[in-house]
């Protein structure tokens, strides 16, 4: 804000919490009735199942733990559902990004995962979604969910010794059954550099989109690889974190924004800011604006882009890196080959279809795109669109719109729900036409093109939970024209809410 990138942002929402219900669609009802009653003053007679459900050590059990719980994956489920309605192509919740937490227990300071929950969301609607993982730690928690699934392709950059936390994550584990190839990951060592990360992050995200060709992106940015972090031991600068977020963005599908990890706090504040201004189009100086905070940037003379790197010896080769690019284009091909991919019919899935049908009034007004959906509109942050951008001119992105639309062949009952929920393309349209100054996405070349979505709008979501995991017809209305509209729900730490639409 000291940047004004909120100037930027079309709407910062406070997203309503998830209710227990949203949060069993993929934890189990044990473990969320487990957050919900704990507290610091019972530890001692709910010891054992504070013991059962991993709540020990790096997950401790705190004051509100619940609340902060339900308002994190409250926000990526906003951020999921607007995406869905095409009321916003970008949305950011740097207050998500929970990776670690598993069906039924806690895991790296991870209680719920609200990055499954909102890949769950997400199935609804959008036939494929890529979940992309740059967190130093392995993100084990969305891999194990989405294992079995070919509609969920997960690929994690990390850290991987065996040793470090949380140990999973090698170079041969890809998934198994329909979700064989459907998971990727690639195992690094201490001290990479931007240089190497970012060479291996777009030949592998490159190929990737290429090969699975994702209706929506959901990206973990996870700042603990940044160098100089307290847990982490990677030499990447702030620009090549930040540059990995501008290579996704490029490729103009539905992105899911998410925080993550991050222990040197004043690094993180910092990423995230200058992620921000990326994903919003915007150019930030170097010099820190003069905030509350400045005693926290001192050492850096208040700098947004302070040296972090060549802190570690890099233990990574040119060698090493290119085996991890050969092997990973190689499980692409099987993936290329794989009917299940495109071609597999899926039953109707009645659960989600009833799921969908009771979707809440103020839920079908989100997706009609009116933004009051049980969040907020913040007074006073909304859109200053038009004092920034002139917009003419931008048509980068109408394959955005298009694409959506040319995946309405949703499966009977299944699809006329969804369309119903997209009757909102007016107001889409209407926020298209604000925009922007980014003429990057269709004229650099290392950026591979948009993927032309093919889907065919079916299916059910695979997540551990089987039955549970639901994804409807695609079918939505083809008026979802260009949607400009960026937006982020994003919680604002101590738990007051904050979400932002941003203009690109
Ligand atoms: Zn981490």
């Amino acid at each position: 804000m000291g940047y004004g990138l909120d100037k930027q942002i079309h709407n910062i929402y406070d997203p309503r919490p998830a209710t227990q219900e949203e949060l069993e669609n993929y934890h189990d009802h044990d473990y969320i009735e487990f957050l919900s009653r704990v507290t610091p003053q019972k530890q001692d007679e709910m010891r054992s199942m504070i013991e059962a459900f991993n709540c020990v050590e790096d997950c401790p059990i705190f004051a509100d733990l619940y609340d902060f719980c339900k308002m994190y994956a409250g926000a990526s489920l906003a951020g999921a559902r607007k995406l869905c309605a095409g009321t916003t192509d970008i949305a950011i919740n740097w207050s998500g990004g929970l990776h670690h937490a598993k069906r039924g227990e806690a895991s790296g300071f991870c209680y719920v995962n609200d990055i499954v929950l909102a890949i769950l969301e997400m199935l609804r609607y959008f036939p494929r979604v890529l979940y992309i993982d740059i967190d130093i730690h392995h993100g084990d928690g969305v891999e194990m969910a989405f294992y079995h699934s070919n509609r969920v392709m997960t690929v994690s950059f990390h850290k991987y010794t065996g040793d470090f936390f949380p140990g999973t994550g090698k170079l041969d584990d890809n998934g198994t059954g329909l979700g064989k190839n459907f998971c990727l990951n690639v195992p690094l060592l201490d001290g990479i550099d931007d240089d190497m990360y970012l060479t291996i992050f777009k030949a592998v995200i490159g190929d990737t989109v290429n090969a699975f060709r994702p209706s929506a992106i959901v990206l973990q940015c996870g700042a603990d690889s940044l160098g100089c972090d307290r847990l982490g031991a990677f030499n990447l600068s702030i620009a090549g974190h930040g540059e990995c977020v501008d290579f996704v963005r490029r490729f103009g599908v539905p992105l899911l924004v998410l925080g993550g990890g991050g222990y040197t706090i004043k690094n993180v504040s910092r990423c995230w800011a200058y992620e921000t201004s990326v994903l919003v189009g915007v150019k930030v100086p170097n010099e820190l604006p003069a905030t509350v905070y400045d005693s926290f940037f001192e050492d850096s003379e208040w700098k947004l882009h302070p040296p972090l790197t060549g802190k570690v010896d890099n233990q990574n080769s040119p060698a090493s890196l290119q085996r991890i690019q050969i092997a990973i284009k190689t499980k692409l091909r099987y993936l290329q080959g794989a009917p299940s991919v495109q071609m597999q019919e899926i039953p109707p899935d009645l659960q989600g279809l009833m799921a969908s049908e009771n979707r809440t009034a103020e839920e079908k007004d989100e997706e009609r795109g009116t933004g009051q959906a049980g969040e907020r509109r913040n007074p006073g942050r909304s859109a200053t669109r038009n004092e920034y951008y002139d917009g003419d001119g931008d048509n980068d992105q109408d394959d955005v719109g298009s694409s959506i639309s040319a995946r309405a062949r949703g499966k009977g009952a299944r699809g006329r729900g969804r369309g119903r929920g997209r009757g909102k393309g007016k107001t889409v349209t209407s926020a298209a036409t604000v925009n922007t100054d980014d003429d990057e996405t269709s004229t650099d070349d290392s950026t591979p093109a948009p993927p032309t979505r093919r889907g065919r709008g079916r299916g059910r979501g695979r997540g551990a939970r089987g039955g549970r995991a639901r994804g409807r017809g695609g079918a939505p209305a083809s008026t979802a024209a260009s949607d400009k509209g960026k937006e982020a729900s994003a919680e604002a730490e101590g738990g007051d809410g904050a979400s932002m639409e941003v203009d690109e």
